[in-house]
């Protein structure tokens, strides 16, 4: 039986998850042994650019009308889309402030034919496709996206967490950046994936991961009210990897 193939892509984003995907260098093998990677520029340059997928994998947001174009061309080659990196599922950080200035910035980037450039405000994957799965993450972490795969070949949806980041953070047994110090920790509202890692290191949780499908805001907001700390400082945290998920 041939294996199922896979493409791996990326629109504008830094490439951070498409490297944890190279980085997985444990599972890389049994991985090339379960499905055939037919696409993956980053990996490689013979690729086959026009095959069926069964599964692409897309990372970055969409921030060009060539961005808008090679998503579109992936969508149509692949059986099962799914979005990988908080920018492809949220936007990400180059989504934060949509009223900003553009041309403006075009401007003062590329000079006087900055407007000319092809450069659109960000906009997460399923704001222009139909998505499938989503993983997100910043970048997405290596166990989820390897039984994501798992889940994937066996026919399941990627079984993922909804909720947030406190309950990593209690099952680490860390002392609470926002009771105990009053810091503005979004943990309450970001969800769980990636075992707490900033709170673990005594780091308040900035959101990276975007908001928890879980998560009780309203109880949160008044815990953070408690705290003295403003909830409007955590929506603004929130917001930065994550504007569509968080109200202002
Ligand atoms: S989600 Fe993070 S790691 Fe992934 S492309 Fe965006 S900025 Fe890079
Ligand atoms: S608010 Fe932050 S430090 Fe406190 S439990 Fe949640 S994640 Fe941990
Ligand atoms: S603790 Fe928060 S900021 Fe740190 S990796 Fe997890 S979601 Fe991202």
């Amino acid at each position: 039986m041939s294996k199922p193939t896979a493409g791996i892509f990326g629109l504008t984003g830094c490439a951070g998850d498409q490297l944890v995907i190279l980085n997985c260098e444990d599972q890389l093998l049994d991985l090339v042994a379960l499905i055939d990677i037919r696409d993956f520029l980053m990996a490689g340059s013979a690729n086959d650019t026009g095959c069926d997928l069964d599964i692409a994998f897309v990372e970055g947001a969409v921030m060009s009308k060539r961005d808008e174009q090679a998503l579109r061309r992936v969508r149509a080659r692949a059986r099962t889309l799914v979005a990988i990196g908080t920018c492809a599922v949220w936007g990400g950080v180059a989504a934060t402030d949509e009223s900003a200035p553009r041309d403006a910035w075009l401007e003062e980037v590329y000079g006087p034919t900055g407007a000319d450039y092809d450069s659109l405000p960000a906009r997460a994957l399923h704001e222009v496709v139909q998505v499938d799965y989503q993983i997100t993450g910043c970048p997405i972490e290596k166990d989820e996206f390897v039984s994501a795969v798992a889940n994937l070949l066996n026919g399941d949806a990627p079984l993922l967490p909804q909720y947030a980041v406190c309950v990593e953070c209690k099952f680490r047994e860390c002392g609470c950046l926002l009771t105990e110090r009053g810091e503005v920790c979004c943990g309450p509202m970001t969800v769980a994936g990636c075992n707490a890692r900033c709170p673990a290191l005594r780091i308040p949780c900035v959101g990276c991961r975007g908001p928890a499908a879980d998560a009780n805001f309203a109880s949160a907001t008044a815990m953070f009210t408690e705290g003295g700390v403003s909830p409007q400082d955590v929506a603004r945290k929130l917001r930065t990897f994550a504007p569509q998920g968080v109200q202002q």
